[in-house]
């Protein structure tokens, strides 16, 4: 597949652990573009999402996903990003995580043969893991590892859903005063409170 030039996915980048990254691909747009968008929908905007995320991943596997790409593989990636949302939303709602969604985890998990090794860097230091044999699917499986380890870790109490006006992304609350995605999230929710306390 051709690999995008300058326009990006669009998609937030808040710095969060890749799975929350990786929910937040299901974003609000404000302005006049506005709405929810997705940035998992075509080929070249998952690209452009893996290419923005690359650092992220286990050394090889982005640039492994960008040459091997196929557009039948942009669903399962769609859904494995649905199924990582709705266990997020379970697990901040205090409600029972679905069996579907966990099933499609561990499937994308099992996607592609993920094999530790010890690799040389281009700068000559070593890097703990590498794809040896390079497929296409281990982004997705390497997601879904992303994903295991948040819901499974001491993260899960950490993640939260931001209540920003419209806003439709996750985070992990990193400190104690944090309580939203954004520092624009959170200006816009004072705004709006602001404007309920005055109206009428
Ligand atoms: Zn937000």
């Amino acid at each position: 597949m051709i690999i995008p030039k300058a326009e990006g996915s669009g998609a937030p980048a808040l710095g969060e652990p890749l799975a929350v990254e990786f929910g937040n691909t299901y974003f609000a747009v404000r302005g006049t573009r506005g709405g929810i968008h997705d940035a998992l929908v075509t080929p070249e905007s998952l690209a452009a999402w893996l290419t923005e995320h690359a650092d992220a991943f286990p050394a090889g596997v982005a640039d492994a996903a960008l040459a091997g790409l196929r557009p039948a593989d942009v669903p399962r990636f769609a859904a494995l990003r649905d199924a990582i949302r709705s266990l997020s939303r379970a697990l901040v709602d205090g409600e029972t995580p679905d069996d579907a969604a966990i099933a499609v985890v561990n499937e994308a998990a099992a996607a592609a043969p993920r094999v530790p090794r010890l690799a040389v860097r281009g700068d000559g230091g070593l890097v703990a893991y590498d794809v040896a044999d390079p497929h296409p699917l281990a982004a997705l499986s390497a997601l879904a590892a992303a994903a295991i380890d948040m819901f499974g870790g001491e993260d899960r109490a950490l993640l939260r859903s931001c209540g920003g006006p419209g806003c439709v992304l996750f985070y992990v609350k990193n400190h104690p005063r944090r309580g939203w995605c954004s520092a624009g999230c959170g200006n816009r929710a004072r705004v709006a409170r602001y404007h309920e306390r005055h109206k009428g």
